[in-house]
């Protein structure tokens, strides 16, 4: 079986890579390095309305797009923009 992270050959039916350590039985590899990323939407709405309006109106500005990269598979960005929603 071939690590996808070293692309080592290792002995078939191993759960760990013997060179790197890291698990074989994920073979999608790179999906699963991905972190969850939050839109902050319904967090963002509710700041809107019940706090302070301005910095509410930004971050439901960020969250919005923050949904618009996820759908358009714009992961990158998507995560960007998460991250500008509350600075
Ligand atoms: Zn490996």
């Amino acid at each position: 079986m071939k690590c996808p992270y070293c692309k080592e050959v290792n002995p078939p039916q191993r759960a760990k890579c013997a060179f790197c350590g890291k698990s074989l039985t994920q073979s999608q590899g790179v999906d699963g390095d991905r972190e969850p990323i939050q839109d902050h939407l319904a967090l963002a709405v509710l700041v809107t309305l019940f706090c302070c309006q301005p910095f509410g109106l930004v971050s439901l500005v960020y969250a919005i797009q923050v949904n618009t990269f996820l759908v358009g598979g714009f992961y990158k960005e998507a995560k960007e923009a998460s991250e500008k929603a509350w600075e």
